[in-house]
């Protein structure tokens, strides 16, 4: 049920794919608290999550607006892309900014899916939004860089092999900007686990895999800045319009798959003898969530045009997360209600749907920081922090 219906072979296919692994699949995975392992390789087997891998690497060199269309019909489906997004973003900071020999090296092996590249760890607890002030150092001793601090909030660490870090090489007291002095590095992780790298897990509202990261004297050969020193924040800020945008076409698969689920069930359900859907109290606001995730359809659209013909977009990548975001919030609200008390049973799979677009309020950017983004770069407002 929508209004555009592009790329309909890709979700065709994903959708074949995706139906290998049912509500009570990830309804499980849920439960325990484990990871999605079968579905993630599947998706990887299958090729899906090196879509924006360059054929010449093995990948299949899709645009933004196929993957997008990927990771839309993962949730679509029922699933949930969180699990395994990272490897089809985090690859972008490599392809535009690594030596040809990172990218001999890293690329293909992350295209076959022997390596996985999910992480990228940026968040820290004491300085949060306020990235340009972070405390974990990279300090060059001869060949190698030695690490420590401390990054929270780090996802897909314990399922993924290799991690994008951003650390600061100079001191912020000595940068003419402060966005300047920090740098990013390939982190091989279950190296890094063994000499100076201790992982722990956050458990949390969702079936997420995230941690805390305590970093003391981790050596990483100078060989895996990626770039040049000082400008990794630069390069971190060139890949978020990319993870934006996908995540924005997860919530917008979030929100057809509550519209989906919401209109059947009040079509079936009678109470005082008529399906609740024939109150309007009941079909408009499913109609109200329907109209914004179209909408918000829209802006994702816009935004994966401007990236794919490497036009600027960060504007329409942050709308349409904003966006998307929004509506599907207000669309499991509605599933939720509309479910009355069944809404809050397991079996509906409704209440972990809800609690899995949640986080897309917060995570990768909050709300307040698009409204600033907006307000400073596009009405000409003075920047507020
Ligand atoms: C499940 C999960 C997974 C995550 N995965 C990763 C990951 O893989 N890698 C990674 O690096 N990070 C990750 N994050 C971190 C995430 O990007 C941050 O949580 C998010 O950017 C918000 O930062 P914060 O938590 O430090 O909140 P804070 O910066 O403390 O902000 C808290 C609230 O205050 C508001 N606020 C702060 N400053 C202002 C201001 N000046 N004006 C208006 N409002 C303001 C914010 O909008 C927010 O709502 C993850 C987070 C979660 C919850």
């Amino acid at each position: 049920m929508t209004t555009s219906n592009n790329y309909q072979d890709i979700r065709e296919a994903v959708r074949d794919l995706c139906a290998q692994f049912p509500d009570e699949y990830h309804r499980k995975i849920d439960a325990a608290r484990t990871y999605p392992q079968e579905f993630v390789e599947a998706l990887t087997q299958a090729g899906w999550l090196a879509a924006l891998i360059p054929q010449e690497y093995g990948g299949s060199g899709l645009g933004l607006a196929e993957a997008s269309v990927i990771m839309e019909e993962i949730n679509r489906c029922s699933g949930n892309a969180g699990a395994c997004h990272g490897q089809m973003y985090n690859m972008g900071t490599l392809l535009r900014h690594g030596s040809q020999a990172q990218k001999d090296f890293y690329l293909p092996k992350i295209a076959s899916g022997q390596w996985r590249l999910q992480s990228m760890g940026v968040t820290e607890p004491s300085t949060g939004t306020d990235t340009t002030k972070i405390k974990t150092t990279a300090v060059k001793k001869g060949d190698r860089y030695v690490v420590n601090g401390q990054k929270v909030w780090i996802s897909r660490v314990q399922h993924s092999d290799f991690m994008i870090l951003l650390a600061r090489t100079t001191p912020l007291a000595e940068v003419k900007k402060k966005s300047e002095g920090m740098s990013i590095f390939m982190v091989d992780l279950r190296a890094a686990e063994k000499s100076g790298l201790t992982v722990r897990p956050i458990p949390n509202m969702v079936n997420h895999e995230t941690n805390e990261l305590f970093f003391e004297n981790l050596e990483i050969p100078a060989e895996n800045l990626i770039g040049q020193e000082g400008q990794g924040f630069r390069y971190i800020l060139d890949g978020l319009n990319a993870e934006r945008t996908l995540i924005a076409a997860e919530c917008i698969g979030d929100g057809y798959w509550f519209v989906d689920r919401v209109s059947k069930y009040v079509k079936d359900r009678v109470v005082f003898g008529r399906p609740t859907g024939q109150n309007q109290g009941v079909q408009f606001p499913i109609a109200e969530s329907f109209i914004e995730v179209e909408a918000a359809n829209l802006m994702r659209w816009r935004a994966c045009e401007l990236f794919d013909a490497h036009q600027p977009c960060g504007a329409e990548a942050n709308m349409a997360k904003y966006l998307a975001a929004k509506a599907s919030w207000e669309a499991a609200n509605v599933c939720l209600q509309m479910h009355g008390g069944f809404g809050f049973a397991c079996e509906y799979d409704i209440e972990r749907k809800f609690r899995e677009t949640r986080l897309y309020q917060v995570a990768p950017i909050s709300t307040n920081l698009i409204f600033s983004y907006v307000a400073e770069h596009m009405l000409g407002l003075p920047r507020s922090f």
